[in-house]
C-alpha cells in the first residue's frame, strides 16, 4: 500500500514536472514572440543586396531575385508567415534531406551508412574530387554524389515507379501534392553532364544501385519540384515533430528515421559552410540553389525561408540571416543550456 502510494506520488510529481516543462516551452514560444521575431527578421534583412541567383542552371538565373518569404510551423501545426510565401522556387538540394529520410525509412539507417556514407565531404556540393578521394565511399546523401546514390536506392520496379514514390514522399512531408517546375527540369536535364559524370564515377566504384543515367534523371526531377517557404516550413516541421506532419497529422516516417536524418543535416546541410552554420545556430538545416533553406528545431518547429540570391558556397544569403536571427531571438538553439 505504502509502496503504491509512493509510486503514485512519484508518477504525479513527475507528471507535474513534465507539464511544467511543456508549459515553459509553450510560454517561451508564444504566437506574439514568433510573429515579432519573423516581422523583425523580415524588416531587418529585406533590403540586403548581397548574393546572386545560381546561373549554372540557366533557368535559375531568370527567377525573380526579390522573392522573399519566411514561414515557421510549430509541432502543434500552427503556421506563421511573413512576406511572400506564395511564390514558388525549385526545391533543389533541400529535397535531398527528404529523400535521405525516405531511403532510411525504406532500407534502414545502416544501409545508408554502408552503401552511401554519412560523413561530411567538406567540399562543394558537386565535387567530383570528393568521390575520387574516397573511391565512392564516405560521402553523404546531402551532396550531389550521395543524393544521386540515394535516389538510386529508392524502392520501385522501374524509373516511373521510383519517381512517383519520391514525389509522393516529398508531397507527404509538405502536406500537399507538389509538382514539377518543368522549365527548371528541362533546363537542368539538358545541361547536367557534371552530375552524370558523378553518377558514372560512382557506378564505376559500385556505389550506384540503379541505372546511372536514369538515377541522375530522377535526381534532376526531384530537384525541380516547386515549393514555397510555407511548404519548406511544413516539411521541416514534420521532421521537428518526429516524422508526423503536424498539419495533416499523418505519419510520413518514423521517429528513428528522423533521428538518423537530422545529424547528417547538422553536419552537411549547408555544404562546405555546414560547420559555420551549425556553430552559429545549432540547428540541422538544408539549403538548395533555388534559394530555399529549411531548418529544424527538434520538438519545436520547422522554419522555411526562400530568397534566391546565394553566397559563394551556394546558400541563400537572406535565408541564413533570417534563420540565425530568429533562432537567437527565440533563444531556441538546442545547445543553449540554462544551468539548474
Ligand atoms: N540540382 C542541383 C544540382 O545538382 C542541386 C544543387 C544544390 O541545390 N546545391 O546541381
Amino acid at each position: 500500500m505504502k509502496i503504491n502510494l509512493l509510486v503514485s506520488a512519484i508518477v504525479l510529481s513527475s507528471a507535474f514536472l513534465m507539464s511544467c516543462a511543456t508549459a515553459q516551452v509553450a510560454t517561451n514560444l508564444t504566437p506574439d514572440k514568433i510573429n515579432a521575431a519573423l516581422d523583425e527578421a523580415y524588416n531587418k534583412f529585406k533590403d540586403v543586396k548581397e548574393g546572386k541567383n545560381a546561373d549554372y542552371i540557366k533557368e535559375l538565373a531568370t527567377v525573380d531575385s526579390k522573392i522573399f518569404g519566411i514561414a515557421l510551423v510549430t509541432t502543434d501545426g500552427t503556421v506563421y508567415t511573413k512576406g511572400d510565401v506564395a511564390s514558388m522556387v525549385s526545391i533543389q538540394s533541400v529535397s535531398k534531406a527528404f529523400t535521405m529520410a525516405q531511403v532510411i525509412e525504406e532500407q534502414g539507417h545502416q544501409a545508408v551508412q554502408d552503401k552511401i556514407g554519412v560523413d561530411a565531404t567538406g567540399l562543394r556540393f558537386n565535387s567530383i574530387i570528393a568521390v575520387e578521394l574516397q573511391k565512392g565511399k564516405e560521402i553523404n546523401p546531402l551532396v550531389n554524389p550521395g543524393a544521386i546514390a540515394a535516389t538510386s536506392m529508392v524502392a520501385g520496379k522501374d524509373s516511373a515507379a521510383i519517381w512517383a514514390s519520391i514525389l509522393n514522399f516529398q508531397s507527404q512531408f509538405a502536406g500537399r501534392t507538389l509538382s514539377l517546375n518543368m522549365p527548371v527540369y528541362i533546363s537542368e536535364a539538358g545541361d547536367n553532364l557534371r552530375n552524370q559524370a558523378i553518377a558514372h564515377l560512382l557506378y564505376a566504384y559500385g556505389r550506384i544501385y540503379f541505372d546511372p543515367v536514369q538515377a541522375t534523371d530522377m535526381y534532376t526531377k526531384q530537384c525541380a519540384i516547386n515549393v514555397s517557404a510555407k511548404d519548406l516550413a511544413i516539411m521541416g516541421s514534420t521532421l521537428a515533430n518526429g516524422g508526423v506532419n503536424p498539419v495533416t497529422k499523418r505519419k510520413v516516417v518514423s521517429p528513428e528515421t528522423v533521428m538518423y536524418t537530422l545529424p547528417v543535416m547538422a553536419e552537411a546541410g549547408l555544404y562546405d559552410d555546414s560547420g559555420i552554420w551549425f556553430y552559429n545556430t545549432g540547428l540541422p538545416a538544408k539549403s538548395g540553389v533555388g534559394g530555399g533553406i529549411v531548418a529544424v528545431c527538434p520538438g519545436k518547429f520547422g522554419i522555411g525561408v526562400v530568397s534566391p540570391p546565394l553566397d559563394a558556397a551556394g546558400n541563400s544569403v537572406k535565408a541564413q540571416m533570417v534563420i540565425k536571427y530568429v533562432v537567437e531571438k527565440l533563444g531556441v538553439n538546442p545547445f543553449l543550456i540554462q544551468p539548474k
